[in-house]
């Protein structure tokens, strides 16, 4: 994957195709439409925006949504930044906010559109950190506060509280936030901190073989006072970069220097990776953390609307956390392209337009729901159970799980609301159905078993 040539416009121009049709006609003509896709390495997408006003616009605005977009068609995470850019047609100062990174002959669209070849040294140590992704704008509940303790743990004292400190979680949960915030208060400190990707890592590393500068390459890596590897899970299947990072590790941790990875699964599920890297790598601290729960989307989307600097109503944030849970950058894409819509139709952020921005997309994304009746039915018979059961108050372990399954297919399937859920069994309370549908997500996570009861009810639900 590492060595596939990708074209970073024909990505953009892909990405801008399903951004069109993702945000009104006014906000793509403005926002979207002069700027081009101009360099993807390392994990990093970089896009040159027509002037510095489009480009803060496009970073405090679309941020998310852009990134989701892409990597929906790169089908792999990726950092975004902007750049004021030539070539998508403005002619101000280039106003490098994120340094461009080299553009090297291979990977460049047709030579003769690109302005400039950028030669950077082969590891200048930049620090690519997010400034939104601090401390203080992460959200701490339930499902996230072992990791963001353990965050700020190492961060108040790298190197001798837990080293290494993994972090995992599913997609979209928060791990290169935690990761970067834990950068920026090390770069704070005055430490010098290298942030990279795994992928970056695996480039540098091959680069460095291939070209003979393993050296550099050592004392790059090897000097550093923190390193932040981020989803090593790339790793996987990698035998030689592999080597390289199990000598890396060994000599920043004999010298004490804090590192801190992430994964999207569990280090025991990392068992490509050769064993003696799976111990290291459980040497320290492991955290995961899960899908949050309603309280905590709520909480994240109020800082987030905050920080768009909206005055966004309850009633409509209460919607959204309703709508999308158990991945947080979808949850943000939601609140952001309910602003976008607002904006671009000049009209008030309220429930009505919600349920525009939000229909539309999900319409667009699912096929034919299932008829909540037939959700009861199916669940029903499947637990050998009534639907007044399932309705009722008994709280017994088997009930209480038909009625969370129920639930979580009511949501799921029948795409009811919280409070619609409620309603149909018997007048519960949405945070309560909240509640049961996260645990049985949660759980459809860890536990195969209700994993196949829940497919065989589905597949009742599709035969009928
Ligand atoms: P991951 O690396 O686990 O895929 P990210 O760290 O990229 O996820 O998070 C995705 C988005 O969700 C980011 O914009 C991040 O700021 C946001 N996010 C995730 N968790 C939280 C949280 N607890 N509080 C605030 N924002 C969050
Ligand atoms: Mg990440």
């Amino acid at each position: 994957m590492t060595t596939t040539v990708i074209d970073p416009r024909s990505v953009w121009d892909a990405a801008l195709g399903e951004l069109q049709l993702r945000v009104t006609r006014a906000n793509y003509e403005t926002w979207l439409k002069h700027t081009v896709g101009v360099s993807l390495r390392d994990g990093e997408f970089v896009i040159g925006a027509p002037n510095a006003f489009v480009l803060e616009a496009l970073e405090q605005r679309m941020f998310s949504l852009i990134s989701e977009t892409i990597e929906h068609v790169l089908n792999e995470p990726v950092n975004v930044s902007f750049r004021v850019s030539m070539s998508s047609g403005g002619s101000s100062v280039a106003e490098d906010r994120v340094p461009a990174p080299p553009t090297p002959a291979r990977d460049a669209a047709p030579a003769s559109t690109e302005p400039a070849q950028f030669e950077w040294p082969p590891y200048t140590r930049l620090i690519k950190l997010n400034a939104r992704y601090t401390f203080d704008r992460f959200v701490v509940g339930r499902s996230n506060e072992l990791a963001h303790a353990a965050a700020e743990a190492v961060a108040a004292k790298p190197g001798s509280t837990y080293n290494p400190l993994v972090m995992y979680s599913g997609v979209g949960l928060g791990k290169t936030h935690l990761l970067h915030a834990i950068g920026h208060r090390a770069v704070a400190m005055g430490l010098s901190v290298i942030y990279a990707t795994t992928e970056k890592f695996t480039n540098d590393y091959i680069k460095a073989i291939r070209e003979g500068t393993t050296e550099e390459f050592r004392d790059h890596y090897r000097n550093a006072d923190m390193l932040l590897l981020d989803d090593i899970q790339f790793l996987i299947g990698k035998e030689q970069t592999q080597e390289g990072f199990f000598h890396t590790f060994n000599a920043l941790h004999m010298a004490n220097r804090q590192i801190v990875v992430t994964s999207d699964r569990p280090v025991s599920a990392l068992r490509l990776l050769e064993d003696r890297i799976q111990s290291r790598l459980t040497g320290g601290l492991v955290v995961d953390m899960q899908p949050p729960a309603i309280e905590t989307r709520l909480a994240i989307l109020k800082v987030k609307a905050e920080q768009a600097g909206h005055d966004v109503p309850e009633s409509v944030l209460e919607l959204l956390a309703e709508r999308v849970y158990d991945n947080v950058r979808e949850l943000e894409g939601s609140l952001n392209r309910v602003i976008a819509l607002a904006h671009a139709t000049d009209s008030p952020i309220d429930v009505d337009l919600v349920t525009r921005a939000i229909d539309d997309m999900v319409d667009s994304l699912t096929t034919r729901e299932a008829p909540p009746d037939l959700v009861l039915d199916t669940v029903a018979a499947h637990f050998g159970m009534g639907i007044d059961a399932l309705a009722g108050r008994k709280r017994d372990k088997k009930t209480a799980l038909a009625r969370h399954v129920a639930m979580y297919l009511l949501r799921e399937d029948a795409k009811l609301r919280l409070t619609a859920i409620g309603r149909v069994l018997g007048g519960k309370d949405h945070t309560t159905v909240g509640h049961g549908c996260d645990r049985i997500a949660v759980q459809l996570g860890v536990d195969s078993a209700l994993r196949r009861q829940v497919a065989n009810i589905r597949e009742a639900l599709a035969a009928s």
